[in-house]
């Protein structure tokens, strides 16, 4: 990378690279607690700030299936084994679908308790008070948990977005097998307007795209952050390398970036503090990218250990018939949740995960065609379709479940896939390590066992093997967080051992993935990096 005169040069304090969820709630935190902080955030995609037009947008997906978020990628910045492509200003929570569990203590002390994977960093009471800020931020709609174990330091910040009959029936249902079920909590303006973003209309078409912002979406925030002029935002501007200035020890100097109209011209980004919030993937990436003849593996990996232990949960699916009446189309995209095998006892066969059930249409759809293939139209196809739909219910499960990685779950330069610079893209291959990879066959039995339990309790049974995804969710990891330089990249608060201006925020700083939904749990950790930040500042 040639530095010319003409090559624009940009100060701050703080410069955030990366522009998703994890991003906004630091850099909204530390303008709070530091508002003369000059904070710049680069982002490598577009901001897609054209909220007026999402009701459009959302009628056409309903009523053409298009595809609502046109140019939310860059086609040449891929990485192979990633479930969502997404760069843009809001990244994945663009899409998301806001499900905002908390992981458990269990996650945070695996090793003591169980012998398996690492102990976190951080005590449970400590990252406890966080989730509530978290929640507060993201307006969390949500019930407190039955289980004594999840106890809170504080409310969530609006009752649980309310059950429909459907819901109430499978929740009855559903307790017959002696687990606890809950509303799932939800980042939702459920009844009122909050934050800038409307209420929720409850009409059951959450999809792609909220129309009324109901649903949290980083993209509001940073509206606000700027045009309050709390933070600079460059988008389009992708950063390819973090750089140090002979002479100047371990710290990392200037971010080298290009935006995507002028491939040809570096912009150099000169901060106090330089903030990677890029996700589990790119984060990873860029500190492989950043190289240099002092670091040669990489930056912050001393430890070698970037771009390993990457983690997340694999889950286990399945679809039941029950004999209790539902009418599929209330409310099909929330759900409940029980925390009942967030514990696993100690001396008991090792698993944990979450237990989620949905109502379910399967079988229930209208049919143009009868069992023997004759056409159906006009009251015989009312009369055919209300001799499946009334009678029971089809209920679809599923568990997230605790997937340990080992430390060859890598994300590698890919030296087969370049970018338009001739950057090597990432290839993640994720691996459970050797006690998880034993208990896989177990986890299933148990699964399995479970939701049995949940459908005879009602005359039901499973239509179908459960299943076992392909796939991890909620990924993470890559930069994991520990007390031991040799063995981990950041601290846990994420600031890098190596570099004591580089740190490293949110989900790639899990040493493992929890067994439910991961964002908030990534929100928490960066709320608390601002902290930690902002005392540094
Ligand atoms: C369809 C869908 C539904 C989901 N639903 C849920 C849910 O209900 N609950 C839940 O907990 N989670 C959910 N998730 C996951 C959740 O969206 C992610 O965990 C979360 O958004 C990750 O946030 P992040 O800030 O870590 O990373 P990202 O959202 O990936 O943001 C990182 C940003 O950094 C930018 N970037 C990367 N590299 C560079 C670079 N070199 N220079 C400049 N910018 C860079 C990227 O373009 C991106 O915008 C869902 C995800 C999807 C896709
Ligand atoms: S149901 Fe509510 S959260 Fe979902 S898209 Fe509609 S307004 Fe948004």
């Amino acid at each position: 990378m040639q530095i010319r005169a003409s090559n624009p040069v940009h100060e701050c304090d703080i410069c955030v690279i990366g522009g998703g969820i994890t991003a906004v709630m630091l850099v909204e935190r530390l303008a709070a607690l530091k508002p003369d902080l000059k904070i710049t955030v680069l982002e490598a995609g577009r901001s897609i700030f054209d909220r007026e037009n999402r009701g459009t947008y959302h009628r056409r997906a309903i009523e053409y299936g298009e595809h609502p978020w046109h140019d939310d990628y860059i086609e040449d910045q891929q990485a192979k084994g990633m479930i969502s492509m997404t760069m843009a200003v809001g990244g994945q929570a663009l899409h998301w679908g806001g499900a905002c569990n908390r992981f458990s203590e269990e996650d945070l002390r695996l090793k003591s308790l169980y012998g398996l994977a690492d102990d976190w960093p951080i005590e449970w009471s400590e990252l406890e008070r966080y989730y509530v800020q978290a929640e507060r931020r993201l307006n969390v709609a949500g019930d407190p948990s039955p289980y004594p174990e999840d106890r809170r330091s504080g409310p969530y910040a609006q009752p649980a977005m309310p059950l429909s009959y459907n819901l109430q029936v499978l929740k009855k249902w559903a307790e017959q097998s002696g687990l606890k079920f809950s509303p799932l909590p939800l980042s939702r303006n459920v009844s009122a307007p909050a934050d800038g973003r409307g209420a929720c209309g409850l009409y059951d078409t959450c999809g792609d795209v909220c129309p009324t912002g109901a649903r949290y979406s980083p993209d509001y925030t940073y509206q606000q952050l700027i045009a309050a002029r709390k933070i600079t935002l460059h988008d389009r501007m992708l950063v390819r390398k973090l750089v140090m200035q002979p002479g100047s020890g371990d710290a990392i100097s200037a971010a080298h970036a290009y935006h995507q109209d002028r491939p040809e011209q570096l912009n150099e980004y000169r901060a106090r503090l330089f903030v990677l919030a890029s996700g589990q993937c790119w984060s990873p990436h860029l500190l492989l990218l950043s190289a240099n003849l002092k670091h040669g593996t990489g930056l912050a990996n001393r430890s070698g250990m970037v771009g390993r232990f990457m983690n997340g949960h694999k889950f286990i699916s399945a679809q039941a018939t029950i004999d209790e009446q539902t009418f599929p189309g209330q409310n099909m995209t929330h759900s409940l949740i029980s925390r009942e095998y967030f514990r696993c006892a100690p001396g008991r066969p090792f698993v944990r995960h979450d237990t989620r059930v949905w109502e379910s249409s399967a079988g229930k759809e209208p049919r143009l065609r009868s069992a023997d293939g004759g056409l159906l139209l006009g009251d015989a196809l009312l009369d055919e379709w209300r001799s499946r739909a009334f009678k029971g219910s089809s209920v679809r499960l599923r568990a997230y479940y605790d997937s340990h990685p080992s430390r060859d779950s890598r994300l590698t330069l890919d030296e087969s896939s370049k970018n338009r610079y001739g950057d090597p893209m990432p290839a993640i291959d994720r691996r459970l390590d050797a006690a998880a990879t034993a208990r896989e066959g177990a986890t299933l039995a148990h699964c399995t066992e479970v939701f049995e339990r949940m459908a005879k309790a009602s005359n039901g049974r499973l239509t179908g093997k459960p299943s076992v995804s392909d796939y991890w969710d909620h990924p993470a990891g890559g930069c994991r967080m520990g007390t031991d330089p040799a063995t981990s990249v950041v601290d846990s608060h994420g600031r890098t051992h190596d570099h004591e201006n580089l740190f490293v925020i949110g989900a790639p700083t899990l040493p493992t993935g929890g067994c439910t939904n991961g964002t908030l749990t990534f929100v928490a950790l960066s709320l608390r990096s601002a902290d930690r930040i902002a005392e540094l500042s």
